[in-house]
């Protein structure tokens, strides 16, 4: 088995259930996490009986770096599995510490109208060693560490919503990973019922959602999660997760050209999420050569700023980090996987 798919209380339950103490767990967690060892052999406070314990019930599972893009400001990193699948992960040079943008699943099955890793369908969802190994992989690969990460790459991470739930307790847990709920962004296309579920976890963790429409005609077009979950009923589902929260939710907004862009959108918008704890995080689109949609000019992505402004929404336009890079989520796999799979 691979130690990286244990969360601490599943590695305690199983090391009790084998005969050894409880407090075991947490010593080969902070030899692993802290120290770096990646030897059983070298745990010099286990006895032992339970390196002999380990050596033959674990594996430490790693992930291979098969391609790196490097910009000024963001560096992309195509990943292989150990089933030879790829996934990819983006690392983020920001004011406040380097973020990383990582994947949950091999593809995905929303079929986003816009998105590259939508066009190759779903294969698996990924593990959780597989979640956890991309922050590791990269912090040992750029010796830095990472203060933030994302879940907002290839894949829907609610579609993988039990080890997703099991990553968040390694990435939040002080001896693990470690990073601040509050430094954790869970995204979602809307899969409603997730929504509350995730809601009643109670945790810090942030959400964000990609609306990417005002209205459900234009919603329709673009993500077919739309003809499952309509836009009321999201909105319906972020009002208890803010209730039971009382956190601020992102609403993830692509700015397509001619599509999602217009003053009436805006205005559409503005009404939707006007008086709520929520703000807009507008994205400038990056063209990809499989899909005819075409990113908003920077004229019509300032007005839609200014109006939802103008109607005292909070909104960001984001900083395009790589647009030079396979930029688009799902790109370089993309690239590399071949078109029509
Ligand atoms: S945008 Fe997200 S949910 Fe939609 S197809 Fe792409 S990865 Fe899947």
């Amino acid at each position: 088995m691979n130690i990286y798919d244990f969360t601490l209380n599943e590695l305690e339950n199983y090391l009790v259930s084998n005969g050894f103490k409880k407090f075991n767990a947490t010593q080969i967690i902070e030899w692993m996490y802290e120290k770096g060892v990646y030897d059983f052999n070298k745990m010099t406070n286990l006895s032992k009986n339970l390196i002999s314990f380990l050596c033959e019930k674990f594996y430490f599972g790693h992930l291979e770096i098969i391609e790196v893009e490097k910009s000024n400001l963001a560096n992309k990193y195509l990943l292989e599995l150990n089933d030879h699948n790829k996934i990819e992960c983006v690392l983020m040079n920001h004011d406040y510490g380097y973020s990383l943008c990582i994947s949950s699943q091999v593809g995905c099955n929303m079929g986003c109208a816009f998105c590259e890793s939508g066009r190759l369908k779903k294969v698996r969802d990924l593990t959780l060693s597989e979640l956890v190994l991309q922050i590791i992989t990269v912090e040992k690969y750029e010796k830095k560490r990472i203060t933030s990460v994302v879940v907002m790459g290839i894949g829907e991470p609610f579609d993988n919503y039990n080890n997703i739930k099991r990553f968040i307790e390694v990435v939040t847990n002080n001896k693990m990973i470690g990073i601040g709920q509050r430094h954790l962004t869970i995204s979602t296309c809307g899969l409603v019922p997730k929504i509350y579920e995730f809601a009643d976890l109670e945790t810090g963790v942030n959400l964000a959602v990609s609306l990417h429409a005002p209205n459900n005609a234009i919603r329709d077009k673009i993500m077919k999660i739309n003809h499952a979950y309509k836009i009321e009923d999201i909105m319906k589902a972020l009002d208890y997760y803010i209730e039971k929260t009382n956190r601020r939710v992102t609403i993830e907004y692509i700015m397509l050209d001619g599509i999602n862009d217009s003053e009436e959108c805006a205005r559409e918008l503005s009404r939707l999420v006007k008086d709520k704890l929520m703000y807009v995080n507008i994205i400038p689109y990056n063209e990809t050569s499989h899909f005819e949609l075409k990113r908003s000019n920077d004229f019509k992505i300032k007005r839609f700023y200014d109006i939802l402004k103008m109607n005292n929404v909070n909104v960001t336009i984001r900083k395009e980090m790589g647009s030079n890079l396979s930029a688009a989520c799902g790109q370089l796999r993309a690239n590399v996987e071949g078109s029509g799979k």
